[in-house]
């Protein structure tokens, strides 16, 4: 717990990010996270799931920008995306954050550059996946979220099991026909807002897993936990729950055989691609979900 507060900790300083990230033997170690710095990286990944029947959503690392002109050229990275993913026809949707889109600077910004994202990606026949961040922005982007759905069908959420009020976010989201992704939460929160226990956190999971699968719309269960995989193939097949009807996704590089072994099962199951040069954050994250990818690193060193 202590240790993953530290890696928490760091993962949000700048000054510490830019001397860590200057060492080409870390840029090689985020690889086993990241697809690689470019879009090429991401669509050859890409392909290579597709190969496995198992689907994709491309994530261009990169999140705070600080200026207007920041913000704009991440969201022409996803109009980008989008277009290389239609050209290569990769089977893949994208997913971003809206903090890399302006969200610090202007709510109105933010919601400009992810509406035109949206729009592109709904005329390709897309989809896009606005990630959650700390509970600083839950607000804000539950905010531009439904301002989005009500205009477009083609954007999707995601709520993290480990904030005390998921539920009746759940509830208004559901009411409004949104497509969820279910995961456990991934930042540094205070009690006041989050079960900081483990098995208080998983309850909560497998609680809100069961009001999304049994919910008509197609939602996204993201974890890599054992337990919690086997909770919900139990609630499906208790419910008779369709596999077509839900999705499970993993990161890039965690847990390869159970990502395949599902597919082989007949379970849909959707991989987050991310790329780029801005992986730290993204990495001192993966590094706090599972401390003993430490030992990863100080093997390779
Ligand atoms: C597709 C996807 C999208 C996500 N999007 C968001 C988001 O928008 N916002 C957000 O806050 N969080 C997001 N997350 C991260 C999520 O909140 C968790 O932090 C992360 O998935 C770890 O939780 P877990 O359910 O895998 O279980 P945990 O309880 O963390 O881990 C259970 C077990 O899974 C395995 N495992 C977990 N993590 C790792 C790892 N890094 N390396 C190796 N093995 C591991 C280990 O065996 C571990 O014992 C996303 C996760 C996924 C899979």
């Amino acid at each position: 717990m202590l240790l993953r507060s530290i890696l928490l900790y760091l993962s949000r300083k700048k000054k510490f990010a830019e001397s860590i990230m200057k060492f080409s033997v870390f840029n090689k170690m985020a690889l086993r996270f990241v697809a690689g710095h470019t879009i090429n990286d991401a669509v050859e990944s890409a392909h290579k799931l597709n190969q496995t029947k198992i689907t994709a959503t491309f994530d261009h690392l990169g999140e705070n920008v600080l200026t207007d002109e920041q913000a704009i050229e991440s969201a022409n990275e996803y109009i980008v995306i989008l277009n290389e993913i239609n050209k290569h026809k990769c089977i893949a949707n994208a997913s971003l954050k809206l903090t890399q889109m302006g969200l610090d600077i202007s709510p109105s910004l933010c919601l400009s550059n992810v509406e035109k994202i949206v729009k592109r990606a709904n005329e390709l026949n897309n989809f896009i996946r606005i990630d959650m961040e700390s509970s600083n922005y839950t607000d804000l982007t539950l905010d531009i979220f439904q301002k989005l759905r009500k205009q477009y069908n083609n954007v999707g959420i995601v709520i993290q099991a480990y904030l005390y009020r998921s539920e009746k976010d759940i509830d208004e989201i559901l009411k409004m026909k949104g497509s969820i992704r279910l995961c456990k939460g991934a930042y540094m929160e205070p009690s006041t807002v989050a079960f900081k226990k483990k098995k208080e956190t998983d309850l909560n999971f497998i609680k809100l897993t069961e009001k999304l699968l049994l919910d008509s719309e197609y939602h996204a269960i993201a974890t890599h936990d054992e337990k919690m995989i086997q909770a919900t193939l139990d609630i499906a097949k208790k419910n008779n729950v369709p596999n077509n009807h839900y999705e499970f996704q993993m990161l890039y590089g965690i847990r390869r055989e159970r990502q395949l072994e599902l597919v082989q099962q007949g379970y849909n199951m959707r991989i987050y691609v991310p790329y780029g040069k801005e992986w730290y954050p993204y990495f001192m994250r993966r590094l706090g979900e599972r401390p003993a990818n430490i030992f990863f690193i100080l093997k390779y060193m």
